[in-house]
């Protein structure tokens, strides 16, 4: 039975353990045969109440699945999700009824993820007609609070998402999500699409709702900057894995993995005095099929040694919750 009201702020609200989801590569009959991609590879993690945890990595590193597979929209291959100090694959109809309602997502493109065919107002109370929440005005009400909420108006309830623009939608993603008060928000690249301009306004409002309603955020995004002041940890993953994980700005500040400096290093540096020594980025992420032996970054680490390309290093805390798995990294 989820605990209803019990995990506070600060208090673990979802655990990761060692949670794998592979997806089948081929329809190859004979078990030796068959191939997987293995989507996300041994993930564990813990998140508290009313944080924002950062998730970047390229495209394709598997952070939607991780998403994915904490909604439960897919079924992990193993591993434990543990919400609220339940284990979900352990929860009966109705308290999985209520998990689809507490955790909610926000897509990166809002133009495909708000259905052009309904208005703005209907998109909003959907989530509440799935989850019989109010009456018809209860419902119509909610609406304009969080048009409102949103920083958008009652009235915009009328209007179909093409007369928005790409911030303006987005807006309307986020009081979709909010309408079945979740407690967890997962923001899977919620504002890789926009302007930088609009990005900002949106992750203030994104920032602003946390700390009225008290919301947990897992924030993806594929580059390091976006997620840098909304998260209260950062962790960056590369092929399936977590590679590295830091409390504040310790990604930023003292990047240790090889592949957070690359990424680090193609955030945008205005001061032209503080041009870094750069860690450029070469070839594109090898295939989560067949992932290169031992340390999966080493066939693109410029440090890369011997005992990288035999052994997979350890993710460990090398001291203050900072976690890093590399082997060259004493
Ligand atoms: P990211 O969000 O970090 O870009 P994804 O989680 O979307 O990464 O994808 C991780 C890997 O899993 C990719 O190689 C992708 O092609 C693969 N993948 C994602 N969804 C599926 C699926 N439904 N079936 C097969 N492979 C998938
Ligand atoms: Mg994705």
């Amino acid at each position: 039975m989820l605990n209803l009201d019990t995990v506070k702020a600060g208090e673990e609200l979802l655990r990761l353990e060692n949670l794998k989801k592979y997806y089948p590569a081929n329809k190859a009959l004979l078990v030796k045969d068959r191939k997987y991609v293995k989507a996300v590879d041994d993930i564990s993690l813990s998140l508290r109440c009313g944080e924002t945890m950062g998730l970047v990595g390229e495209s394709g590193c598997g952070k939607s699945t991780l998403g994915q597979t904490i909604l439960c929209l897919e079924k992990a291959t193993a591993g434990k999700i543990i919400y609220r100090g339940v284990e979900v694959t352990s929860l009966k109809k109705d308290d999985m009824r209520e998990l689809r309602r507490e955790i909610q997502i926000i897509f990166q493109d809002p133009y495909s993820s708000l259905n052009p065919k309904m208005t703005v107002g209907s998109i909003i109370a959907e989530p509440m007609l799935v989850h019989h929440m109010g009456s018809a005005a209860q419902r119509y009400r909610r609406v304009g609070e969080l048009l409102e909420l949103v920083g958008l108006r009652p009235e915009h309830a009328k209007r179909y998402p093409h007369e928005f623009s790409g911030g303006q939608r987005q807006r309307i993603g986020i009081a979709r999500a909010l309408a079945v008060d979740p407690k967890l928000i997962i923001c899977d690249e919620a504002v890789s699409a926009l302007d930088v301009s609009i990005q900002a306004q949106v992750l203030n409002l994104l920032r602003k709702l946390q700390k009225e309603l008290g919301l947990t955020y897992i924030f993806i995004a594929h580059g390091l900057a976006v997620v840098k002041h909304i998260s209260n940890r950062v962790g960056v993953m590369y092929l399936g894995k977590m590679v590295e994980l830091a409390e504040g700005d310790g990604v930023y500040k003292n990047a240790l993995h090889p592949y957070t400096r690359a990424l680090i290093s193609a955030i945008p540096e205005p001061d032209p005095e503080k041009v870094r020594q750069r860690e450029i980025l070469v070839g594109d992420v090898p295939s989560p099929v067949d992932p290169p032996s031992g340390c999966r970054f080493h066939t693109r680490c410029p440090h890369a040694a011997e005992q990288c390309r035999q052994s997979e290093p350890v993710f460990r805390d090398v001291g203050g919750g900072h976690f890093v798995a590399c082997h060259l990294v004493k």
